[in-house]
């Protein structure tokens, strides 16, 4: 039989925007000792703006921006969104052929005939296109035309509002281990995991990675281990922790599909409002 808590439990949750999709979810809650989250969406805003942009090889910067856009203009990724938004004019898609989105990498696409490619270094380095790097604090999204790496547009996220305080009272309420996972670039996300106090973090990850990193810290944990996450690249990761726990507004559908939690707010701190709910449950349920 089902305790009659649970379903208190669940009310009580779903009253500050916490949506549990089963009362052993919320009993799992209380049995978690690491959790572990994506940064772009689930730590950061996920809403990128174009900070800067360089060109090479006699481009133009306005011919960057405009190829890059144009690429980009089927691409529901945050960073996509920041280019055409940047961009500002109309974008006229019968220049664009052959989309075709590269999940931790970029996007590739015909434009007036030109092989277009707008991403990271990986994309670059399957395309074997020679970047000129650059240092940057921020994510970096390279340009290519017709295999040669015509500029660089530099995006920023900015931090949610509150995480700093959220990922602590997430530690106080007794979770031992926080880990941040992200597909940008090392240096990017040591600095966020660091401003947020995260205990560890691994970067460069491509969807797939994400899910191996995910099943060694199960392997070794005895507790139960969490996933927070918002893209739907995170669907398969969600799926396989022990707690899924998907971003309800700015997540995909797949992503929410694939999660136990649905915080609908976005904040993280409602996670240790869920930690409390749930023991604040079992002392009733006992
Ligand atoms: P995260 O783990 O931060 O959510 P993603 O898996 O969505 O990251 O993407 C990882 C990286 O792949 C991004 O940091 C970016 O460098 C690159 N990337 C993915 N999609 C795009 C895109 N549409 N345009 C440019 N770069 C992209
Ligand atoms: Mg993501």
């Amino acid at each position: 039989s089902i305790p009659l808590g649970f379903f208190g439990g669940i009310g009580a949750a779903s009253k500050v925007g916490i949506l549990v999709k089963g009362g052993n979810y919320l009993e799992g809650l209380n049995e978690v000792d690491t959790i572990v989250f994506d940064k772009t969406g689930t730590i950061t805003k996920g809403i990128f703006k174009v900070t800067t942009i360089d060109s090479y090889n006699g481009v133009t910067e306005e011919e960057v921006l405009e190829l890059a856009a144009l690429g980009e203009s089927f691409s529901n990724h945050p960073i996509g969104k920041s280019i055409v938004e940047a961009y500002e004019k109309e974008i006229d898609k019968t220049r664009i052929d052959n989309y075709r989105e590269i999940p931790g990498k970029g996007i590739e696409a015909e434009i007036d005939g030109n092989m277009v490619f707008v991403g990271n270094k990986k994309l670059f380095e399957d395309q074997n296109i020679k970047i000129t790097e650059k240092a940057s604090i921020g994510t970096t999204v390279y340009v290519g035309k017709n295999g040669v790496h015509i500029g660089t547009i530099e995006v920023s996220d900015e931090l949610k509002e509150g995480v700093i305080e959220d990922i602590r009272s997430i530690k106080s309420e007794g979770v031992k281990r926080t880990i941040m996972l992200s597909g940008d670039k090392e240096e990017t996300a040591k600095k966020v995991s660091k401003i947020v106090d995260i205990d560890e973090v691994y970067g460069n990850l491509l969807p797939q990675d994400k899910v191996k990193i995910l099943e060694e810290i199960i392997k070794e944990t005895r507790g139960k281990v969490a996933f927070v996450g918002d893209g739907v690249n995170d669907a398969p990761v969600l799926a396989r922790a022990d707690i899924g726990i998907a971003m309800g507004a700015l997540g995909s559908d797949a992503a929410i599909e694939a999660s136990n939690i649905v915080i609908m707010t976005d904040e993280i701190g409602k996670i240790a409002k869920g930690i409390r709910i749930a023991k604040n449950t079992k002392k009733i349920v006992v």
